[in-house]
């Protein structure tokens, strides 16, 4: 996926909750962008200027906010970060369940003036 098809459907997400909550600006958006997604914040946010003009979100502060993969595991009940190629429980060394991938690409939340 590239960045601009996605930063394009993430706005047209942005303005239709804008447009439904009679906002006459949209001040901030919150993103989560997974570790492992190959989004760069630099491409995402010169996207997110190129595509805002003329918008309820132009002039907007685009917040990102990285999360990593993350595994838990049952046989300890503790929450790690696998190391690359590695993904057991860094304690216990048994196999942990994915509970994040890292590949999240999501609005957390928005801020907007109306
Ligand atoms: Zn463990």
């Amino acid at each position: 996926m590239h960045e601009l098809s996605v930063m394009a459907s993430l706005l047209e997400t942005v303005e239709e909750h804008a447009h439904k909550a009679d906002a006459k600006k949209v001040l901030s958006i919150n993103l989560i962008v997974g570790e492992r997604t190959s989004f760069v914040d630099d491409s995402l946010l010169f996207y997110f200027d190129t595509l805002t003009p003329g918008r309820l979100s132009e002039g907007a502060k685009l917040n990102i906010q990285r999360t990593p993969m993350r595994f838990h595991c049952n046989t300890c009940d503790t929450d790690y970060q696998p190391e690359v190629g590695h993904f057991r429980c860094p304690v216990c060394n048994q196999p942990g369940q994915i509970t994040s991938d890292g590949s999240e690409f999501l609005i957390e939340s928005m801020e907007i003036e109306t």
